[in-house]
């Protein structure tokens, strides 16, 4: 994508999940009149996991989820703040508007802002069984890993982002899955580290390709409605040690890399640069 605006995170801090539902979620149905779909009663029996719609409908799907690992809850608030620059693109810094409008118009969204509620709560990585919801897949014993399935083979998309953060590292990083994407995850990094003056590397280092019990690593074996298999992307953010601010820095990691993944998905996409 390349641009010189980069986009910048408003002070976020943690809260209980009601809290988080009540002032990120439940405005995106009472702002914008979305559905907010309540998908179903996480591992504790108590929260629920809620996702919704947005984009245009008929268009290629993108799903996008955050805060699976429960301790990364910062991750659920950069993702539902630029996801609602898509739905309401005049929230965009006005040189980033145009941009936003174009992915609104010419995608099917679908996000999911906290995947592990209990975990998000607690800040666990783990959820209330105390089971890594993100190495559950293709075991299926948890209810926070069933509904990401369900979803994902309701919709076939063309592509599955996960925010995710690394809480005791210097770096950043974006990976993919099984399906070879590496020239697509090569180019967000570029952009990245074009964009933002932090390190961004890619994660795994070598090989790209997570395992299949991992969520972008068996999803990335699951054919799309578009002739390809779900494209995974991984974005990981970590934060500069030297820094105090690092929530700052998360946020706007978390902003600039879901845009940048989203705009290299895109020429990617249209220019039928992929192979299976
Ligand atoms: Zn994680």
């Amino acid at each position: 994508m390349i641009t010189s605006h980069k986009l910048t995170m408003s002070a976020y801090e943690h809260s209980t999940y009601a809290d988080f539902v009540t002032n990120y979620i439940t405005p995106i149905n009472t702002n914008y009149g979305i559905t907010i779909d309540n998908l179903g009663v996480c591992s504790d029996d108590a929260k629920n996991i809620y996702g919704f719609s947005f984009g245009t409908v008929g268009k290629p799907v993108i799903y996008i989820q955050s805060s699976i690992h429960g301790d990364e809850w910062e991750t659920a608030f950069y993702t539902i703040t630029f996801v609602e620059m898509i739905i309401n693109p005049s929230l965009a810094p006005y040189p980033l508007q145009k941009i936003f409008k174009y992915l609104k118009y010419n995608y099917s969204f679908y996000y999911i802002p906290v995947v592990n509620p209990w975990g998000f709560e607690n800040q666990t990585r783990e959820n209330f069984n105390m089971v890594d919801c993100n190495r559950n897949f293709g075991t299926w014993t948890e209810p926070e890993t069933i509904i990401v399935r369900d979803k994902v083979q309701e919709l076939k998309p063309l592509a599955y982002v996960d925010n995710q953060a690394m809480s005791r590292t210097s770096r950043h990083s974006v990976g993919g899955g099984v399906f070879k994407t590496r020239t697509l995850i090569d180019n967000i990094i570029k952009n990245m580290n074009f964009l933002l003056d932090v390190y961004v590397d890619p994660y795994p280092i070598d090989p790209y390709e997570a395992a299949p019990d991992r969520g972008r690593g068996w999803i990335s074996t699951q054919l799309s409605n578009y002739g390809t298999n779900t494209i995974a992307i991984l974005l990981e953010c970590g934060w500069s040690q030297e820094h105090t601010a690092y929530l700052q820095e998360k946020g706007d990691f978390g902003l600039n890399a879901n845009l940048s993944a989203l705009l290299h998905l895109d020429n990617f996409w249209k220019n039928r640069t992929l192979t299976i």
